[in-house]
């Protein structure tokens, strides 16, 4: 029994760190990022893409028009830690005035020694400046309302020795925020940028990139003497000769996961194909985690719209957190460790939480240091839903273990920059927030707040969405007073 207990809270202990980097030494990187892999093969911006299908009523937006290209040749030399690149932006100014800057965000560059810039070059490039992650580029001239430029990257990565979302161990190598992306821009507002939080204890808050759907393609080169590799990435990967060809539209990002000794296993789920990667030891819990991926995702397409791309991969990590990203997930080897005794396991908590980011995060975007609450907060309340429904008996458990037992505290609203930390975002923001919605739900009752959620997320799919956008799905189909409510939960609430 005492060694039950203990299983248990080490199991409480890593799942709570769902979507954040725990404990990370002073160096660590934050990653999160999350895309998705679409049915059809992607065509960047053609309207030939098959769009979310939402309930009969609700209509999907049109895939934006003019996104972001982001085109990769990489060399990964596995053995050697070492990624050459040379990436191709082709950016579109959406604005309805001229541009004459553009800003790059580095991620490689929180690690130092991680990232060796080459050349950047572009038609239009002038001048640049560097401001920590961010690279300032003068565009001269400037780029007009409706047209494109492009831009070229050249730069190696020397990846860190860390056990994260960026870097490698002696287990495999991670891909997540490799690259340089253009965040979004609003001409009132600015770029839409944030630095990532660090606390006291060195463990780094949440997340701090919001990222416009866009579309990715990358040649992926193997080089060097590791052998036997095996890839899991954000979407299917093509063999051409001499490389591998990934194609993924509509997404926030693009990640890769190899390994030498993954073991995957696949199976096909009503038209989606769910892959897991992992260790060998972890053989017999691959089948465990496609079951709850399986459940989950019939949960997800029944409350929002089917999964829309064609293959989800499942992904162990070498490291204590997990992480989504589009397209892939990456869970934990000591969670994938305690998968037994199901369902009171954090497999069956965390799983359907991650994939839950696969619409809130990669379809429907929202800043995750301003508004972290729109996509934590929610995945944690649908690991409630999960059990709900396919474990109603555990329910009573669940809230108690990972909401109640730990009392949350702290303003739902709250951003990354919390005082308290990490342990006060978890607090607030996903522990807090999952009781906030399960109260608002319980307020406007079922019927409306189980619609609002599906209106919210079919009217903000390919969109960065704000808690406004929520709230206003939420207005639409209840009359309910929800005042005393946000008051209590929210510390800006919204007002109706
Ligand atoms: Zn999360």
């Amino acid at each position: 029994m005492r060694q039950r207990l203990l299983a248990l809270i080490i199991a409480l202990s890593l799942l709570l760190s769902a979507c954040g980097q725990h404990a990370t030494p002073p160096a660590e990187l934050p990653t999160p990022v999350a895309q998705i892999t679409r049915t059809s093969e992607a065509i960047p911006n053609s309207s030939l893409e098959t769009e979310p299908v939402g309930t009969p009523e609700l209509e999907p937006p049109a895939a934006p028009e003019n996104r972001t290209v982001y085109d990769l040749d990489a060399t990964l030399d596995y053995a050697q830690h070492t990624v050459s690149v040379v990436q191709h932006i082709t950016y579109f100014n959406r604005a309805d005035q001229a541009m004459n800057e553009l800003l790059l965000l580095i991620p490689p560059r929180y690690f130092a020694g991680a990232y060796s810039q080459g050349n950047i070059s572009g038609e239009l490039v002038g001048q640049s400046r560097e401001n920590g992650i961010q690279t300032m580029l003068n565009l001269e001239p400037s780029l007009e309302p409706g047209a494109s430029t492009q831009i070229q990257i050249i730069f190696t990565l020397f990846l860190p020795n860390r056990q994260g979302v960026f870097g490698w161990s002696d287990m495999q190598t991670n891909l997540v925020d490799w690259f340089p992306v253009i965040p979004p821009y609003d001409p009132t507002t600015g770029w839409q940028v944030n630095e990532r939080v660090v606390d006291a204890t060195n463990t780094i808050v949440g997340e701090y990139i919001a990222a416009d759907s866009a579309d990715f393609h990358l040649r992926l080169r193997l080089t060097g003497t590791a052998q036997d590799l095996t890839i899991a990435a954000s979407s299917e990967g093509k063999e051409q000769p001499g490389y591998i060809e990934y194609q993924l539209p509509l997404a926030r990002s693009f990640s890769l996961s190899v390994s030498d000794r993954f073991v995957m296993q696949e199976v096909q789920h009503e038209g989606v194909t769910i892959r897991t990667y992992v260790f060998p030891q972890h053989r017999e819990a691959g089948q465990a985690i496609i079951e709850v991926a399986k459940n989950a995702l019939d949960m997800f397409a029944e409350l929002f719209y089917p999964y829309p791309r064609q293959t989800l991969s499942l992904v162990a990590a070498d490291f204590l957190h997990n992480m989504e990203t589009d397209g892939m997930l990456l869970i934990s080897k000591g969670v994938i460790d305690f998968y037994r005794d199901a369902p009171l396991n954090n497999l069956t908590i965390l799983i359907p939480h991650e994939i839950s980011h696969q619409w809130l995060y990669s379809m429907v975007g929202n800043d995750p240091a301003r508004e972290p609450w729109l996509d934590e907060a929610f995945a944690t309340y649908s690991e409630a839903l999960y059990f709900e429904r396919f474990q109603p008996d555990q329910l009573d458990w669940w809230w108690q273990n990972r909401v109640e037992g730990f009392k949350p505290s702290g303003w739902v609203d709250s951003s990354t920059s919390i005082p308290g930390g990490y342990t006060a975002y978890r607090d607030a923001v996903y522990l807090n927030g999952a009781i906030f919605l399960q109260s608002l739900r319980q307020l406007v009752g079922d019927e409306a707040f189980f619609a609002a959620i599906t209106q919210y997320v079919v009217d903000n799919t390919y969109k960065i969405a704000s808690g406004n956008d929520f709230f206003n799905a939420i207005r639409n189909h209840s009359d309910a007073d929800l005042n005393a409510l946000l008051r209590q939960y929210f510390e800006n609430p919204p007002s109706f």
